[in-house]
């Protein structure tokens, strides 16, 4: 091989690498399969490539729901309701301001930060205020909760504490494993 098609050889390889392609959800068929090209197909849904991150935004905050979080939350929600379980999101993205409220009034409660923490993160730790994670309800109470955990990692999306069965974050790429569970959020950061 001439130095010229070494190159070339190895940049496309390189590039072949490169190319991220995404889970894409089908809701004709409820399935979730990797995509061969860099984007889902038109009908498909985009669930992405992996564990999800911070969308970098030019100020450094983030303003709603990561769109691929979204997406894998839709996906979960038609695959349950296949299986007869009704699923809703109580809480997605919040403003720091919300969630410093919601922290400040958790504090009030508890009598401490420490013991606020267990429950309500402040807001530059919160994953809520980054766009991270969702809280999930049932109609069908801890039957469908059960399920939503046992199923969840088929669209990318993982329970996270041990005392807190309705909080989820996009922390692996869909099919894979979740990791175990941490005791609750004051561990967690
Ligand atoms: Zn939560």
């Amino acid at each position: 091989m001439g130095l010229l098609a070494t190159l070339s050889f190895l940049l496309s390889h390189h590039i072949d690498h490169r190319v991220a392609k995404p889970f894409c959800f089908d809701s004709l068929t409820s399935g979730v399969a990797q995509s061969q090209t860099a984007i889902c197909p038109n009908n498909l849904l985009d669930l992405g490539v992996s564990a999800l991150t911070p969308l970098p935004r030019g100020d450094g905050e983030v303003h709603s729901l990561n769109p691929l979080l979204k997406n894998r939350f839709e996906a979960l929600k038609a695959i349950a309701e296949k299986s007869r379980i009704s699923i809703r999101l109580t809480s997605g993205f919040r403003t720091r301001a919300k969630q410093e409220a919601l922290y400040l009034a958790e504090v009030k409660l508890k009598g401490s930060e420490t013991l606020a923490a267990h429950w309500v993160l402040p807001p530059q730790l919160s994953q809520h205020t980054r766009g991270l994670a969702i809280d999930i309800a049932s109609i069908e109470g801890s039957v469908g909760m059960a399920w939503v955990q046992e199923h969840s990692n088929e669209v990318g999306l993982c329970r996270i504490y041990a005392n807190e069965r309705w909080h989820f974050e996009a922390v692996i790429a869909p099919g894979a494993a979740c990791p175990q569970l941490t005791p609750d959020p004051r561990s967690a950061r």
